[in-house]
């Protein structure tokens, strides 16, 4: 069964496609349509025998995904079974779908809360209906939490505002997690359905989530992906008085506190120089401001590590995954650093070494774990599992 992943977000179009034999996937190919709209977008395209990296006029969402669609004909030739789609928010569906006009018009409530993915997704869908005639299967990023209990999505704000608008925690990144949930019990050597996890996904955007019997009951992005931990450009965590003083202090509009939050703030803002790791790193040596945001982020992460370890009893490990979660050792030793009594010890010359695997000591009683995340391989064996059983997920 070859099936296709295409994550259609605002201005690019990213697209894998895989091959299932006997439950087992091989990535056929891969590349993205980027700069939609400009003259001279990306086109990319990485199969094993052929390289395409080229400039192009694309103007639109549906010139993107014929190209991708062009180029898979052409360099990877057979016939496509499925379309996996990533879609950002899909409320409280439990589950990836078959998208019909019901889950369509889900897919369009939701765009009231994920403004830059829902409408670019759901327009990803309705095109690939048009160019192939296959079942086109939603993967949504907040499906993965959609276990947590009331205790841990409600807000403390008046019930009302639950029933009217749907105010609650939903979480983000759900399909990372599992999948590294899923890829923690494959190095362990156990069932994830007795394993219970703090993973932590640590790239641009951040979110930790609490596994407990491999599914979530607690995730730190909530009724956006703005809360939690300090990411590139968003603040996470925040006092919401701060939000109502800046209106008034410094007369922001509701856009203007939007953008400040979400571009403005994070490793970028507390630093002034950059949203990326890379930079604060090799910059906090001379740099004040670099350190306090290097300083920030970790003692974040690492509260929430002691918030998770206390809502699962008991931690059997700690996933990092992610840009920076893979990448940055020196970022996992600081958050690790100081949970010996949990419990928790990074074995320092193994967490420099290892790209993927067991980093903690072999007399640690938490296991700890960098392992890359797929989610495009995630998003196909979704896709593949709902093949399989006659439009029912796992
Ligand atoms: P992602 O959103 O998962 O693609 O992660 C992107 C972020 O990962 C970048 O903004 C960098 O901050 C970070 N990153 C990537 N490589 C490294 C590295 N070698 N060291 C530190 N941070 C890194």
């Amino acid at each position: 069964m070859r099936i296709l992943v295409l994550n259609s977000g605002s201005s690019s179009v990213k697209y894998a496609l895989f091959e299932f034999k006997n439950k087992k996937s091989k990535k056929i190919c891969n590349g993205i349509v980027d700069e939609i709209g400009s003259n001279k977008s990306n086109i990319i395209f990485n199969s094993k025998n052929k390289k395409i990296a080229k400039k192009a006029k694309i103007g639109s969402h549906e010139e993107a995904i014929k190209k991708a669609f062009e180029l898979i004909v052409k360099f990877a030739p057979g016939k496509i079974d499925a379309v996996g789609h990533r879609v950002v928010h899909g409320g409280e569906l439990k589950k990836s779908k078959i998208v019909e006009k019901s889950e369509e018009k889900i897919i369009e409530k939701y765009e009231e809360f994920a403004p830059l993915h829902n409408p670019y997704n759901l327009l990803g869908i309705k095109i690939c209906k048009k160019l192939v005639d296959v079942p086109q299967i939603a993967v949504f990023d907040t499906a993965f939490h959609s276990t947590l209990p009331p205790k841990a999505f409600f807000y403390a704000i008046p019930y009302e505002q639950y029933s009217k608008f749907g105010i609650r925690r939903y979480g983000f990144h759900g399909t990372s997690h599992k999948y590294v949930s899923k890829k923690a019990a494959e190095i362990l050597q156990r069932p994830l359905s007795k394993l219970n996890l703090i993973t932590l996904h640590l790239g641009n955007g951040a979110s930790v989530t609490a596994v407990k019997n491999g599914k979530s009951i607690d995730t730190s992005m909530g009724f956006s992906p703005l809360e939690g931990l300090i990411m590139g450009t968003r603040s996470g965590d925040l006092d919401p008085a701060v939000v109502l003083y800046l209106i008034e202090r410094e007369k922001m509009s509701v856009e203007e506190v939007n953008r400040y939050l979400n571009e403005k703030s994070g490793l970028f803002g507390v630093s002034g120089i950059s949203n990326d790791m890379r930079k604060i790193l090799s910059a906090k040596k001379t740099n004040k401001r670099a350190e306090l945001a290097f300083e920030m982020f970790c003692y974040r992460a690492k509260k929430y590590i002691g918030a998770y370890y206390a809502a699962l009893g008991r931690v059997d490990a700690i996933v990092f995954t992610a840009g920076i979660g893979e990448n940055a050792p020196e970022v996992r030793e600081k958050i690790c650093g100081g949970l010996g009594n949990l419990g928790i010890e990074l074995d320092k010359k193994k967490n420099k070494k290892i790209k993927e695997g067991v980093i903690s000591r072999r007399s640690s009683k938490v296991k700890i774990l960098v392992i890359k995340t797929d989610e495009e391989k995630e998003i196909a064996e979704e896709t593949y599992s709902i093949m399989k059983n006659g439009g029912n997920g796992e």
